[in-house]
């Protein structure tokens, strides 16, 4: 595996794969790798033949100083962990310098992706979310970009603008990779406590319990009114708990066959999201 952090030295290796007949898939990250980000590398087997992950942490998709700062970061774990999965080319790791230069001035905006959810909570996240995304799609030369189903709506976003924009790339998205205890995989885990990390299980538990009981004996609202106030009560601050299309991201009924449970909730100042599907 080769690390690469000059953007002109990647530019060269994938101008020359293609001209080889290569098909490159990438899996851009934040780092801090865990099992999730693995199953992302697994979805390429089979469908290209040289794998890029990308490892940078974008401070323009960050509206709280804070958590950018303490975004984990775990550089030498991270690329001994994807050395030893033995099928990743390339860790591409550039650094802000190239990716934000002085002049810089270009944002990517998907219209209406921040007025719900994540959008909604974290202003400018998705702008700058969809901006790097382009430049890693560009840089990377991909003929096939994976994504997690764990940020359900990046992930319909990302479709969005590479249908829109017709990028030369698919998108293929994996289910969110869970714990034993069923909290899903993130990076961001490694900053509770081990009495957060406890508390934190509460969450699938109760989105469960939730799903369960609007298919079987309560409304939504109702359903949803009493999730949350359980989340409240095991120590969570809610800010989103809604049941959405995961077509079209509009509110749904649990009668639709693509809704979901979609949920943002903080413990301290570590904010968790998760979203399941009711079928
Ligand atoms: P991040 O490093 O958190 O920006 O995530 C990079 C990619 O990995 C995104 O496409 C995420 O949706 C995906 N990802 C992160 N955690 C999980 C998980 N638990 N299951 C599936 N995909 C994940």
């Amino acid at each position: 595996m080769q690390i690469i952090t000059d953007r002109q030295e990647l530019a060269r290796l994938v101008t020359q794969w293609h001209r080889q007949g290569e098909t490159i898939g990438v899996v851009p990250t934040m780092g801090s790798l865990h099992n999730g980000h693995l199953a992302l590398v697994r979805a390429l087997d089979g469908k290209v033949t040289r794998r890029i992950v990308t490892i940078y942490v974008n401070p323009i998709q960050f509206n709280n100083a804070d958590d950018f700062r303490l975004y984990p970061r775990s550089p030498e774990a991270d690329a001994d962990l994807l050395r030893q999965t033995g099928i990743v080319d390339v860790l591409y790791t550039p650094d802000s310098k190239d990716m934000y230069p002085e002049y810089f001035s270009t944002q990517v905006t998907v219209s209406g992706a921040d007025t719900i959810l994540c959008g909604a909570d974290r202003p400018g996240h998705f702008n700058g979310v969809t901006t790097i995304v382009t430049k890693l799609l560009m840089q990377t030369g991909a003929d096939v970009a994976v994504f997690g189903e764990k940020d359900f709506q990046q992930l319909s976003i990302i479709r969005r603008m590479a249908e829109d924009l017709n990028f030369p790339v698919s998108v293929l998205s994996v289910p969110v990779v869970r714990e034993a205890d069923q909290l899903a995989l993130s990076s961001r885990n490694r900053r509770l406590t081990a009495q957060q990390r406890r508390q934190a299980a509460q969450l699938p538990s109760l989105l469960l319990a939730c799903i369960a009981s609007m298919k079987h004996d309560q409304t939504e609202e109702n359903a949803l009114a009493t999730c949350r106030t359980k989340l409240t009560q095991a120590g969570f601050t809610v800010h989103y708990l809604e049941l959405r299309s995961g077509e079209t991201l509009k509110i749904t009924a649990a009668a639709d066959p693509s809704a979901r449970l979609f949920v943002a909730a903080s413990l301290g100042d570590i904010r968790l999201i998760d979203n399941m599907p009711l079928s």
